[in-house]
């Protein structure tokens, strides 16, 4: 069956099972920047017209576009290298490092496991509210190429192989008995920090 868009009617290419609706490609990227600009109301002293880096990644050139829209491009972020980022970081600077909610969730869970503070990080999530999916379908609507890194990439080294596996099944498993599951657990630990600021 041929869905329509769930905000103006026009046929829907791209559907949501977490809310169940399905959009067509402007009022999904319209959602998406909608939801990026929550994200970036949380990160403490950034503002359109305040000084920020986003880290290199396969998400870049994704995070550039998302950032300009979201900011009506008065504003543009510099791209630097995790070196460079995280000497900025250090210094004062807001560093963002583009993710998905897949990274950030398993990244959270580590943290959880080993009772570690997370408040330490230095870089601030971009995109930790974006399934890896409707990154994937953002990218192919914009013409954009995107890399997103495996999972493994953001095992900790404070965590055996065999544990960060088990978190990631657990997190696949809670999203699939409950589709809204992944936005959960981001609210809860949005949540926790609130608590710990
Ligand atoms: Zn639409």
């Amino acid at each position: 069956m041929l869905r329509k868009c769930f905000s103006c009617g026009k046929p829907a290419v791209v559907y949501l099972q977490y809310v169940d609706r399905a959009y067509c490609k402007s009022c999904f990227l319209k959602l998406l920047v909608k939801r990026l600009r929550k994200e970036l109301r949380t990160i403490k002293g950034l503002t359109p017209a305040s000084e920020f880096y986003v880290l290199k990644n396969g998400l870049s050139s994704f995070a550039m576009r998302m950032l300009d829209k979201a900011f009506k491009g008065f504003h543009k972020g510099v791209l630097v290298s995790k070196g460079k980022g995280l000497k900025l970081a250090s210094q004062g600077f807001i560093v963002l490092e583009p993710t998905t909610a897949e990274h950030y969730i398993l990244q959270r869970f580590q943290y959880l496991a080993k009772e570690k503070l997370w408040s330490k990080q230095l870089f601030n999530p971009l995109f930790k509210t974006f399934l890896s999916f409707e990154i994937v379908n953002a990218c192919k609507f914009l013409n954009i190429h995107c890399r997103i890194a495996s999972l493994k990439s953001v095992k900790q080294s404070f965590i055996k192989t065999s544990e960060f596996n088990a978190l990631s099944q657990f997190i696949e498993s809670l999203q699939q008995s409950q589709p809204n599951a992944k936005f959960g657990c981001i609210k809860t630990f949005s949540w926790i920090d609130s608590l710990l600021a």
